[in-house]
């Protein structure tokens, strides 16, 4: 496998310009979702280069397809349902679009990448009719089992085209944490134009690439990530298949997401609100639209990198132990990107047993079920997904009993203290 020079990469994945600058480098890495059980410890591992170009004419930040989608999603380990706060937070989703677009029986939803239908099953229990698109198969069947029919396939323009002749077009289309995983943008984004009802609004969610700026979050750049969008890249991707974005959220998760609302351009019952305006601008002058302003990210990283590494040596040097909670594919990223392995994590733990008994790709870190961390009581706990921070900490409160603290890496490390409630 060779490394991408700036002569070997690939075209850009929106405009097709040739692509030549490094956004970072997080050198070779494993699939972050490949967990490896017992037997697989000594055989050879695919390691791939996380190398992320942006594009200097539309500003796509993006990895080159260095795997097929089809290797990566046909057999997924990520099951939405496994965290409590992206249930709430699907929950809350369908709550608002149902009023505010006045969804009913007579309504029509699809959802794009809709996983173990953690999401749709909200709209099937107000009797809402709704279909789900999911590539993999394993977390389809969850689906389907639990009422949510599902089609398992890949979305493009061609699926857009069966669907509408067999079953309508649609009312919402719902995209969340899908778009950064698609190899084909134009194709799959003339999809959802396809089987959009004239009057339809579709509402994508994707993490802002403004916040994984600032917030020096290299950890969610992986494999399974081809693409990550400004605001105003997006809006560009969109207008060129004649779709309008009429309206934005901020929202904090996956450490800030963008949900943007779109319909037909021709569509003017949907005014387009002032957020917009204020997103377009903020963006404009953070620089996003100077291929200059993202030449820094790169040094941010290293910096991450070296106070994380230097936390660790030094609690390892005065005698502490130190595990993971969570087995998330940013914690690959990080973990590979850091050289943590044992020597720093004595094992890690999961709430999702399809995890248990595996261990981590490159890092080879054991999972255990979270009960393990009550057992051994370590002095810290490094909490790898993050974004989920809250919710951990909460959860995990007992290890205050030992004096055990918790530990953040992201934006910089950071400890916190664990309050017994
Ligand atoms: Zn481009």
């Amino acid at each position: 496998m060779m490394l991408p020079d700036a002569s070997s990469a690939a075209p850009c994945r929106i405009c097709s310009a040739p692509v030549h600058h490094t956004f970072v480098d997080l050198g070779m890495s494993p699939l972050c979702e490949s967990y490896l059980r017992p037997d697989q410890l000594n055989e050879m591992e695919a390691f791939y280069p996380l190398h992320v170009f942006v594009c200097e004419r539309c500003f796509l930040v993006q990895l080159q397809e260095y795997v097929r989608p089809e290797a990566i999603f046909s057999e997924y380990a990520y099951f939405s349902s496994y965290s409590d706060a992206w249930l709430e937070h699907a929950r809350r989703y369908t709550d608002g679009v149902v009023e505010r677009f006045g969804l009913d029986a007579g309504s029509f939803v699809i959802e794009l990448a809709s996983n173990d239908g953690y999401l749709l099953r909200n709209f099937v229990a107000r009797g809402i009719p709704a279909v789900g698109i999911e590539p993999a198969a394993n977390i389809a069947e969850v689906a389907i089992r639990q009422g949510v029919r599902t089609r398992v396939a890949f979305f493009g323009r061609t699926l857009a085209e069966e669907i509408v002749a067999e079953e309508g077009r649609a009312d919402l289309i719902v995209g969340n944490n899908v778009l950064a995983q698609v190899p084909d943008l134009n194709d799959f984004v003339a999809g959802m134009r396809v089987l959009l009802k004239p009057s339809g609004v579709i509402t994508v969610e994707f993490p802002h690439l403004l916040r994984l700026m600032r917030d020096n979050q290299f950890d969610t750049i992986y494999h399974e990530h081809f693409s990550y969008f400004s605001f105003l890249t997006a809006e560009s991707l969109f207008a060129a298949h004649d779709l309008v974005l009429f309206d934005v959220d901020e929202l904090p998760t996956h450490g800030g997401s963008l949900r943007l609302y779109a319909r037909h351009r021709e569509d003017e019952s949907k005014p387009i609100t002032e957020r917009i305006a204020a997103l377009r601008r903020c963006e404009t002058d953070e620089g996003f639209q100077r291929i200059e302003s993202y030449g820094r990210f790169a040094q941010q990283v290293e910096q991450t990198k070296w106070k994380l590494l230097s936390f660790l040596i030094e609690a390892k040097r005065a005698g502490k132990s130190v595990v993971g909670y969570g087995a998330p594919g940013k914690g690959n990223t990080l973990l590979n990107y850091c050289g943590i392995r044992t020597d720093f994590l004595d094992y890690t733990v999961d709430k999702n047993p399809y995890k248990h008994g595996k261990f981590t790709p490159g890092t080879h870190i054991p999972i255990h079920p979270p009960g393990k961390i009550l057992e051994t009581r370590p002095d810290y706990v490094l909490i790898l997904p993050w974004n989920f921070k809250d919710e951990i900490v909460r959860q995990m409160a007992g290890i205050g009993g030992w004096g055990g603290q918790f530990v953040v890496p992201i934006p910089e490390v950071r400890l916190i203290a664990a309050s017994q409630g």
